[in-house]
């Protein structure tokens, strides 16, 4: 998604990293599938372990691209595949307050319009003072 139009007339630019109006979630359905990648990590240690590697990650990922590449990124993308797999967006209209939902895996989003004006920064990344220790 790069460009997605508000009801307001006002259009949501997604084009670059770090937006504040912008959020991914997982459906509770969906979450433990989502989080369900140690068994595929578990056998990527275990080819490393016996040699077979690179056998392994052309199998798993069909490419050969990850020969020249770390074992931490590996597994980064081990777990993004899942997260990918079930991850969608959810924007916030600048200019309204409208929040935006992805519906399922499509580039459809249902609108939703806010109540009041006092949270019109609500997907704004958390900060270190917002974490209760
Ligand atoms: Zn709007």
């Amino acid at each position: 998604m790069s460009k997605l139009g508000c009801i307001c007339g006002n259009t949501i630019v997604d084009q670059s990293n770090n937006l504040d109006n912008k959020a991914y979630f997982v459906r509770d359905q969906d979450y433990e599938k989502s989080e369900n990648y140690a068994e595929d990590i578990e056998s990527f240690i275990n080819a490393v372990k016996n040699d077979s590697r690179d056998k392994w990650t052309e199998k798993y990922f069909g490419s050969e691209v990850y020969k020249n590449l770390s074992n931490s990124i590996v597994i980064q993308d081990i777990i993004s595949r899942y997260k990918l797999k079930y991850e969608s967006t959810i924007y916030q209209c600048k200019n309204c307050g409208s929040i935006k939902v992805q519906k399922g895996t499509t580039n459809i989003f249902a609108s939703f319009k806010i109540e009041d004006n006092q949270n019109m920064d609500i997907l704004k990344g958390i900060t270190e003072n917002d974490i209760e220790n």
